[in-house]
């Protein structure tokens, strides 16, 4: 048999195109990112073969196929061969050539039937190399005591099967299969019933049968029953999109699941998968994330680096990023479907490219233990959650974090404050300006008190934790405070009062918190030094009492 060699020439060109689904598309990404190119229609014959080669040179070796491609995403994947048992019929052939002579000095039949064996699971060329090898160690191996034959053919296995012609000869099968379903893509271009179930534009694939093998997080196809739709064939999915998903491992990211990141529009798409496939180029492996143990963390860390490299906040705009953290083997099938809201994508970015410290510090308040900047890098790639990002995620307030009361200083800068309440929280600019307004005019009335008296106002908001009530009678006190002083105007209106008790937000208890988190830092941001200064004067006067 001749050396397998498919050239895509001779083929109708096939248009890829987006589907939608995040590992069909996460495929294209990575053919697209592999040519340097942005659109799939910008894609030609050559781009397709430079994939097919570049993916096939990686899945042949076995640190990709047994433990990530087998282990984690495609098991027994019969295309890009991540399959333990992809090399036995090579084992058994030798084997049996061997019992068959009791030694490596084979007859001219049991060559023949040899490379019959090989060349029908792999190619005549493979068979000729192995024959050559055999041959070149016979001499070696003659002196071998050949009584155990079993043992002696396991350990000529062995030799053969590290032999780096072998793993050639994987790649060689991984990209004639590719190319044969790229082959079928090109063809099967008319809609047809059943038609594919992901793209719906082209007739399903009918040459295999669709199971997780194939396409992650399928059923095993062992049983029919637990199968959707019960169909035999497993799912219904054209060749195109079969094809892209074999080229999705290029731009996972390896964290103790895998994980994919979906996202529109597609040119951020490619920004968040670009990091993935520079690390495959650099060290042949999978990308280890950077080694972070969470993908929230991770998405949020390259939301970062991306914001401060590109500089242009409308990027995020109209973004959308679904998290796919999932593991397919045969032992197990998870799947977490983490979708970052818009807003929160936005607020992130803008905070990285406006106050990145002032982020760092609020991020911070999330572990669980104290605060700790220092040590952000490594804390943030650890396996523990972090509680700023949950809330985050699960579209909970954050306010409270902007400052940090034991120290009763402010975490970061109000524009920030004022840009989460807006976009986030959806609080109108003018009612921000209102808060804002009250909160100088609290801040006025506190600074000209004494010091004790100060001390206790602000323990009193502090602690208004309870109810509403509990809040109106901070401002009462301190309404009754500015009268004793020489300050001219009262601190509210009875509308102001009103208004900033009850108008932010449809729920009551929620409304309240909202203005008293914003007061709250606006007094730390002014008065941080002087309630400092103030409690050391505690302190010194306690130890003295003692
Ligand atoms: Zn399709």
């Amino acid at each position: 048999m001749r050396k397998v060699e498919t050239k895509i020439q001779d083929m109708d060109t096939v248009t890829f195109y987006w589907t939608g689904h995040p590992f069909v598309d996460a495929g294209l990404a990575a053919i697209l990112l592999i040519a340097g190119k942005n659109k799939p229609e910008e894609l030609n014959e050559k781009d397709i073969e430079r994939a097919i080669d570049f993916a096939s040179k990686l899945y042949a070796t076995k640190k990709w196929s047994s433990s990530f491609l087998h282990g984690m995403m495609m098991p027994n994947n019969g295309i890009i061969l991540a399959n333990p048992g992809t090399v036995g019929p090579i084992s058994a052939a030798i084997k049996n050539a061997i019992k068959q002579e009791k030694s490596l000095r084979f007859s001219e039949s049991t060559k023949k039937d040899l490379t019959k064996r090989i060349s029908k699971n792999f190619d005549s060329l493979l068979a000729d190399e192995i024959l050559k090898f055999l041959k070149s160690v016979s001499e070696n191996l003659s002196n071998v005591q050949t009584t155990n034959i079993e043992k002696f053919a396991e350990k000529v296995v062995k030799m053969v099967l590290s032999q780096s012609f072998v793993t050639e000869a994987i790649q060689r099968k991984i990209k004639n299969n590719l190319l044969n379903l790229f082959r079928d893509a090109s063809k099967s271009n008319s809609l047809d019933k059943p038609s594919c179930i992901i793209c719906g534009k082209r007739r399903a694939y009918a040459k295999k049968e669709v199971y997780r093998a194939i396409v992650p997080l399928l059923g095993s196809g062992d049983v029919l029953n637990y199968f959707h739709s019960a169909n035999p064939h497993g799912a219904d999915i054209c060749a195109h999109c079969i094809f892209l998903t074999q080229f999705m491992p290029l731009v996972s990211y390896r964290l103790p699941r895998v994980l994919v990141i979906h996202a529109y529009p597609y040119e951020l798409m490619l920004e968040l998968s670009k990091e993935a496939l520079a690390d495959v180029r650099k060290n042949r492996l999978a990308s280890q994330a950077k080694g972070f143990k969470r993908p929230e963390n991770f998405l949020f860390h390259l939301v970062g680096e991306i914001t401060r490299k590109i500089e242009r906040d409308e990027f995020w705009e109209n973004s959308s990023v679904t998290l796919y953290y999932f593991i397919c083997n045969n032992q197990n099938q998870v799947l977490d479907v983490i979708h970052i809201p818009t807003q929160v994508l936005r607020f992130v970015a803008y905070a990285n490219r406006v106050d990145q410290m002032g982020w760092k510090c609020i991020v911070s308040m999330g572990w669980k233990e104290s605060p700790d900047v220092v040590n952000f890098e490594k804390l943030e790639r650890e396996k523990r959650r972090n509680m700023i990002y949950s809330r985050l995620l699960n579209n909970e307030s954050i306010l409270p974090y902007f400052y940090n009361p034991k120290e009763r200083k402010v975490n970061a800068k109000w524009n920030l404050l004022a840009f989460y309440c807006k976009e986030v929280l959806g609080l109108e600019k003018e009612s921000l300006e209102f808060i804002r307004d009250i909160g100088d005019r609290i801040v006025e009335t506190l600074e000209r008190l004494p010091t004790n008296k100060m001390r206790r106002r602000v323990r009193e908001i502090e602690t208004a934790e309870k109810n509403i009530n509990q809040f109106a009678e901070f401002f009462i006190r301190l309404e009754k405070d500015r009268q004793e002083l020489p300050l001219k105007t009262p601190l509210m209106s009875f509308d102001e009062f009103a208004r900033i008790l009850t108008a932010y937000g449809e729920d009551l208890n929620i409304s309240w918190r909202i203005v008293k988190n914003l007061l709250l830092f606006r007094i730390y941001e002014k008065l941080h030094d002087k309630l400092i200064e103030i409690e050391k004067e505690e302190e010194e006067i306690e130890e003295s009492i003692e």
